[in-house]
C-alpha cells in the first residue's frame, strides 16, 4: 500500500498480535496492584488515577467521567441470640463477631481498609425477634411457608444464599411483613471441595474457610439498576432526585458465615415443621446436617429471639468511571469494553480484579498495534467502571447520560466481571454475537489442553441469555445495544471461589484460583480476538439469522409453557438433568401456587384462545427468518468482494463496495433497538427489551419475552394479548428494517 491512511497492520497480523502479547506475569503484576488497594466505590480514587495513567502509558488516550450518586458506607452492627431465662432476664446465647479470620499466609486477610460485612443499600435498623429459616429466599420458598401456614410476619428470616439475586430474598421477606434478614453461605452450594467431604479449608486447602462471607447488594434489581434516586437519567452534581422506597430494602439484612449461622439454625432444631416436610427443595444442597443442623423451619418460641442491629451512613458521593478511546476511521460505529473495578473487599482477585487485569492486558495489546501502525475501523471505547457492586451503578449513570449517542452509534457492548475463577469457559450473549464466541474460542489454545482450542476443552458450548448481575445491563435491556459477558468458572470439584469474602485474594488466587495466571492470559487472548472481530472487519460480524432463530426457539418455549400450565402433569423431576438456571427458574417463578394452581375450566377458554395468538409470533419470526437469512447472505458476498484486491484505477468500483457495506452494517448495528418498547417493562418501565429481562423473582438468571411470560404466570391473558401485539410489532418493524 501506499502508507497515507491506511493501516500499516492487516487484521490477520492484529490477531497474531493479540494473541501473541498478553502475558502471565504482567497479568499478575496487575493483579498485585488491584488486589492492595482501596475498592470500595466512591473510595477508589486512587485507583482509577492509576488505570488511567497505565492506560495512557499502553497508548490508548483516557480520562475519567464522574457522577454523584447515592449509596451507603457501613457504621456498625451486631447480630446475636438471645435466651429469656426467666422473666425480663435475657441471656445472650450467641454473640456473632461478624468478621473473617486473620489468616498469616493471606495478607489480604489483615488490610486496615478491609470492609465490615454488610450490604450495599440495606436499610439500618435495631430488631429483636424469633427467626423463621426460609430455604434461599425465592419466591416458591415462601409460597411453600405461606402454604403452610408458617408465621412469618414480625420474625427475622434466615436464608441460604444462593439460586437467585439476594436482594429479591429481602424484597420478598419485606413484602410478607418479616422485619429482618441474615444471608449466610451454606457449603451444600460448593460442589465437591467441602470440610464434610474430607477437603481442608482454605488457607491449607481447596473447601470454604467456615467464617467467609458474601457482602453484597440487597438493592431491588429487578424494579431498576443504578443510583436508585435518579432512575433514567445521570446523576450528575445538582440533578433532581427522586424517592428510593420501593427501590431499596426499608428492613435491615446483614451477611454471616456458615460458622456463625450454625448457632442460630441449631436454636431452630426441633421447631415447626421440618424441610424435610416441605419438598425436595429444601434439601437440595444444604450441607450442615454434619454438624448437627436439622433444617428446621420455626419460628424459634418467643423465648428465643435473634437482636440484629445494623447501622448504615448513607451519602451522595462522587464515583469514577475510567474511559479510553482508540478512535476508528468510521465515524459513527463504535464498539464499548468494560469491566468494574470496585470491590466489596480488599482484595478482590476474582471479582473484579481478574477481570481488570484481562482488560489491561487486552488495552496494552491494541497500544502495541496502535504502536506498529495499526489504524482500526472502529472506535473502541474501554471503560473500567465503579460502583457495579452497589448495583450496576458507573455503568448505568454513563449509559443514560451519552444515551443518544450511544443509539445512534454504539454497536455491541462487551463485559468481562469475574474473568477467571476456575477454568470452565462460560458466556452469555445476544444472539446476534454468538458466532464471533465461537470464532474467538476456537482460536485460542486450551492452557490445559496443547495443540486444542477453549472451545473444543474448556467449553460446553452454550451461550445463556443475557440476565443481570453486571454492568452488560443498562446496554442491552435499556439502549438495546448487543452484549456478551464472559469468564471462566470454578467447576463442581474445582477450589471453592470465596464470592464477595476476604478470601477472594491475591493469595487464593495465586495458590488455587489460576496458578501462574495462564487463565488470565487466555481470557485476554479471547477477549481480544472478540474485539478484533467487531472492531477491524469491513462488514459487521453479526448473525441477523442466529437472533430470528432464537426468537423462534423462545416463542416455542413460552408455548411448552403454556401448555404445561393447561395441562399440568405431577411428573417427578430428575434434578441430575437440571442446570443452575433452570433451577433459579423453577423456583424463582412467581406463578403464585397457592391461589391459582391450575388453570381452571373458567379461564382454559381464554388459555386456549390465546395460546393461538402466540402463532402469529412464529409467523412474524418467519419472516424476519427470511430477511434475516438474505442480510447474512448478502454480508457474506460482501466480505468476500472486499477481501478481493481492487486497483486504485476502479475507484469507483471501491466506492460502490463500501456503500453496500455501510448499508449491511447500519442494518446490523440497528437491529437490536427494533426490540425496545419505550413504555418499558409492566411495573418496571426502565426495562424497555421486550426480548430479554433479568427474571422478576431470578434477578441473575435472564427471562425470555419477560412481558408476555408474566402475563401468563399472572393468567391475565388480556395483558399477554396485548404483549403479543407489542412483539409482534417489534419482530414486524426489524423484518421490515432488514
Ligand atoms: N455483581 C453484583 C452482585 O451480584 C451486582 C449487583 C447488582 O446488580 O445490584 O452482587
Ligand atoms: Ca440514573
Ligand atoms: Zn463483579
Ligand atoms: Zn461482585
Amino acid at each position: 500500500g501506499c502508507g497515507h491512511g491506511r493501516s500499516k497492520i492487516d487484521y490477520e497480523q492484529l490477531r497474531q498480535l493479540l494473541l501473541d502479547t498478553p502475558s502471565s506475569e504482567k497479568a499478575e503484576e496487575w493483579q498485585r496492584y488491584y488486589t492492595a488497594g482501596p475498592h470500595l466505590a466512591g473510595k477508589n480514587y486512587s485507583q482509577a488515577l492509576w488505570t488511567k495513567e497505565k492506560w495512557e502509558e499502553f497508548g490508548v488516550q483516557s480520562h475519567i467521567v464522574d457522577y454523584e450518586v447515592y449509596i451507603n458506607y457501613p457504621v456498625d452492627h451486631r447480630l446475636a441470640l438471645l435466651k429469656k431465662e426467666d422473666k425480663d432476664n435475657w441471656k445472650v446465647s450467641f454473640e456473632a463477631t461478624l468478621e473473617e479470620d486473620i489468616l498469616d499466609e493471606d495478607p489480604s486477610t489483615s488490610l486496615p481498609d478491609r470492609v465490615p460485612v454488610f450490604h450495599g443499600y440495606s436499610a439500618s435498623g435495631n430488631i429483636t425477634a424469633p427467626v423463621v429459616y426460609v430455604n434461599c429466599g425465592t419466591y416458591q420458598d415462601f409460597d411453600d411457608l405461606l402454604k403452610a401456614n408458617v408465621s412469618l410476619a414480625g420474625k427475622i428470616a434466615i436464608a441460604r444464599y444462593g439460586l437467585i439475586f439476594r436482594g429479591l430474598k429481602v424484597k420478598k421477606a419485606q413484602e410478607l411483613g418479616m422485619i429482618g434478614v441474615i444471608l449466610y453461605s451454606d457449603p451444600g452450594e460448593d460442589g465437591e471441595m467441602t470440610e464434610e467431604n474430607g477437603y481442608a479449608p482454605y488457607p491449607e486447602g481447596p473447601a470454604r474457610q467456615p467464617s467467609s462471607v458474601q457482602r453484597g447488594s440487597t438493592q431491588f434489581l429487578s424494579v431498576a439498576p443504578g443510583d436508585p434516586t435518579t432512575p433514567g437519567y445521570p446523576s450528575k452534581p445538582g440533578v433532581p432526585r427522586g424517592p428510593v422506597d420501593g427501590a431499596i430494602p426499608s428492613i435491615p439484612s446483614i451477611p454471616i458465615s456458615y460458622a456463625e449461622a450454625l448457632p442460630i439454625l441449631k436454636a431452630l432444631n426441633g421447631h415447626g415443621p421440618k424441610a424435610t416436610d416441605f419438598n425436595k427443595w429444601w434439601t437440595y444442597r444444604t450441607g450442615l446436617g454434619y454438624k448437627g443442623v436439622d433444617y428446621n423451619i420455626g419460628p424459634t418460641p418467643d423465648d428465643v429471639v435473634v437482636n440484629l442491629y445494623n447501622e448504615q451512613e448513607y451519602v451522595t458521593t462522587p464515583l469514577w468511571n475510567v474511559i479510553g478511546i482508540i478512535n476508528g476511521t468510521i465515524p459513527d460505529e463504535v464498539i464499548v469494553v468494560g469491566n468494574h473495578r470496585d470491590a466489596w473487599i480488599a482484595g478482590g482477585a476474582g471479582d473484579p480484579n481478574s477481570g481488570s487485569a484481562v482488560l489491561n492486558e487486552v488495552i496494552r495489546s491494541f497500544g502495541e498495534a496502535l504502536r506498529l501502525g495499526w489504524k482500526p475501523l472502529r472506535t473502541i471505547v474501554f471503560a473500567s467502571w465503579d460502583g457495579e457492586e452497589y448495583g450496576l451503578v458507573g455503568s448505568t449513570e454513563w449509559v443514560e447520560e451519552y444515551l443518544p449517542w450511544l443509539s445512534q452509534a454504539n454497536v455491541a457492548y462487551l463485559n468481562v466481571d469475574v474473568g477467571v475463577r476456575g477454568k470452565v469457559f462460560s458466556a452469555s450473549a445476544a444472539p446476534l454475537l454468538n458466532s464471533i464466541i465461537y470464532a474467538a474460542t476456537g482460536a485460542v489454545e486450551s492452557p490445559d489442553h496443547p495443540g486444542h482450542s477453549i472451545l473444543e476443552k474448556n467449553w460446553d458450548k452454550k451461550i445463556s441469555t443475557m440476565g443481570s448481575g453486571s454492568d452488560f445491563t443498562a446496554f442491552q435491556d435499556f439502549a438495546g445495544i448487543p452484549s456478551l459477558d464472559v469468564g471462566f468458572n470454578a467447576a463442581k470439584d474445582a477450589p471453592v471461589y470465596h464470592y464477595h469474602s476476604n478470601y477472594d485474594s491475591f493469595y487464593w488466587m495465586k495458590k488455587y484460583g489460576d496458578p501462574g495466571f495462564v487463565y488470565h492470559r487466555t481470557m485476554a487472548q479471547i477477549f481480544g480476538l472478540l474485539i478484533a472481530e467487531l472492531v477491524d472487519l469491513p462488514v459487521l460480524a453479526f448473525s441477523a439469522e442466529s437472533y430470528a432463530t432464537a426468537l423462534d426457539n423462545y416463542v416455542t418455549q413460552v408455548e411448552d409453557k403454556l401448555d404445561a400450565a393447561l395441562h399440568p402433569k405431577d411428573k417427578e423431576i430428575d434434578i441430575s438433568t437440571l442446570t443452575e438456571q433452570d433451577i433459579s427458574e423453577m423456583r424463582g417463578n412467581h406463578y403464585n401456587t397457592t391461589t391459582t394452581n391450575a388453570v381452571t375450566s373458567s379461564t382454559s377458554k381464554a388459555a386456549l384462545a390465546f395460546r393461538d395468538s402466540l402463532k402469529r409470533l412464529h409467523d412474524a419470526v418467519g419472516k424476519l427468518t427470511e430477511k434475516a437469512a438474505r442480510l447474512d447472505a448478502e454480508a457474506e458476498d460482501l466480505t468476500s468482494q472486499a477481501r478481493e484486491h481492487i486497483p486504485w484505477y476502479h475507484w469507483h468500483q471501491k466506492v460502490k463496495l463500501w456503500y453496500q457495506i455501510r448499508k449491511v452494517n447500519t442494518k446490523y448495528k440497528y437491529m437490536e433497538r427494533n426490540f425496545l418498547f419505550s413504555e418499558g417493562l409492566d411495573g418496571r418501565p426502565w426495562f424497555k427489551h421486550v426480548v430479554f429481562a433479568p427474571g422478576l423473582w431470578t434477578g441473575y438468571s435472564g427471562a425470555v419475552f419477560p412481558g408476555l411470560v408474566e402475563s401468563i404466570d399472572a393468567r391475565d391473558w388480556i395483558n399477554a394479548e396485548r404483549w403479543v401485539d407489542i412483539i409482534e410489532a417489534c419482530i414486524g418493524n426489524a423484518a421490515r428494517k432488514l
